[in-house]
């Protein structure tokens, strides 16, 4: 659970008084500190449910997991082959008396100048502490002789190696990947305690907006906002609320948020929360919550806002297609994992490699370059820009898998510099 930081101003006083607050300027805003601000105002959702294990795959763990027993629950073979006592070692032959397989053991002792055939996984037998390899063994009849001798305690798997019981497994807070559904199962834990999935409702702003299906005129758009923050919090694994495009209409946008702000607990729109002139979010905004309104020192995702309306967590996303998904991964997807349930949020890893073509950018913002990663003919990973860069240059987005991470102090940079880069897809 995050603890209110005291020592920072509230939402309140921070809105009514910016300047309470050292360094705080809306109209340039550092991305890391708009996230640490974010971040203050989070508490996990209180809710807890009991899944089945099929079930807590992408859900966030609000248990302690550990071990009720040793994994694995016995002194096992590691490999095909003949399990003999150590100080067997130098004998010249070792007689074989019985064979243990996986799910069958071979129920009696062993003693000197006796092995048994043994297969993976299946349990030592009591007497035998090492595993000569099937390969290493010279066998004639129910007799075999080691061909290469093994080291004493060789081959085999002891009990508790992997957990041992009362072994803490996975911490509260955990975000249930397959590898741990797996784990929990070869413990035989079928159901676990995890954080209800939380609410999230969205709604596109804009008077130019045409739902797809409809002829569009000139001067429309189609609303690509709505598919795109679909795709990325069916992702997250939360409860989607789809509300549609609204209109620039003071009224509709008013009851549309009120609406949204009811049933869900955190409320995302995009739009409209620049200043233009049909810009009304901002001024409705002020009316029914407490909003900070934000000119981000990046690109793309300049305007942001963030704030409660009632109990809901309010997120103002800028317009442009391409700025909708750059803010959603910089600063929604952490805060939406910690009110999923996940502590204090692993930043997303970053590497640094060579960029093979030239790039524009200005000093002083944070800039979320669209990048290809690919092999050179030396099988080197590198980095080259998508190509044009707008905002409003969606299809940047589907040719990227990576954004290229350049910070407040770089400038432009030639052919062949390093640069971070943050990988768009993972294999899990
Ligand atoms: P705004 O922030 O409302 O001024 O919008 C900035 C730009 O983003 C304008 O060109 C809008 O047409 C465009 N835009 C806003 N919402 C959407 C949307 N849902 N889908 C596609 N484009 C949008
Ligand atoms: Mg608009």
């Amino acid at each position: 659970m995050t603890t209110p930081d005291l020592s920072q101003p509230s939402l309140s006083q921070l809105i009514a008084n910016p300047s309470c607050m050292d360094d705080y300027d809306p109209n340039s805003m550092p991305v890391e500190k708009a996230r640490q601000f974010i971040r203050q105002h989070l508490e996990p959702v209180a809710e807890t449910e009991t899944v089945t294990l099929h079930e807590s795959l992408g859900r966030i763990l609000a248990q302690d997991i550990l071990s009720p027993a040793n994994v694995p629950n016995y002194d096992n073979s590691a490999m095909d082959g003949y399990a003999f006592n150590a100080a067997d070692l130098n004998a010249a032959s070792l007689k074989i008396i019985g064979t243990a397989f996986a799910g069958k053991a071979f129920n009696a002792a062993i003693t000197h100048g006796e092995c048994i055939r043994i297969m993976t996984g299946a349990a030592m037998p009591q007497g035998a502490d090492t595993v000569a390899v099937q390969e290493k063994v010279l066998r004639d009849g129910d007799r075999i002789q080691f061909t290469e001798a093994p080291k004493p305690g060789a081959n085999v798997r002891y009990a508790g190696e992997d957990l041992r019981q009362g072994q803490s497994v996975l911490p509260a807070g955990h975000l249930m990947q397959p590898a741990d559904l797996g784990l929990l199962a070869s413990l035989g834990i079928a159901g676990v305690k995890v954080y209800r999935k939380l609410k999230v409702a969205f709604f596109s702003t804009g008077d130019e907006l045409v739902a797809i299906g409809k002829p569009l005129a000139t001067g429309q758009v189609y609303d690509s906002n709505r598919y795109t923050l679909y795709g990325m919090l069916n992702r997250l694994g939360v409860e989607i609320i789809d509300l549609g495009a609204i209109a620039d209409d003071p009224l509709q946008l008013e009851n549309t948020l009120l609406h949204a702000a009811e049933q869900a607990d955190v409320v995302i729109t995009s739009g409209g929360v620049s200043v233009g002139e049909a810009d009304y979010m901002k001024d409705l905004l002020s009316k029914h919550g407490q909003v900070m309104f934000w000119k981000i020192a990046m690109k793309p995702g300049r305007p942001l806002a963030y704030g409660k309306i009632g109990n809901a967590h309010y997120f103002g996303l800028p317009g442009n297609p391409v700025a909708v998904m750059v803010t959603f991964y910089q600063f929604v997807r952490d805060a939406l994992l910690c009110l999923m349930g996940q502590p204090a949020s692993v930043p997303l890893p970053m590497f640094e490699v060579e960029c093979t073509a030239p790039i524009r950018k200005l000093a002083g913002r944070t800039e979320f370059q669209r990048g290809i990663l690919y092999t050179d003919t030396a099988g080197l990973w590198k980095v080259k820009p998508t190509g044009a860069q707008g905002s409003a240059i969606l299809s940047s987005m589907s040719l990227a898998n990576c954004f290229i991470v350049l910070d407040d102090s770089v400038g432009n940079l030639d052919a062949g510099a390093m640069v971070q880069v943050q990988v768009l897809q993972g294999i899990i």
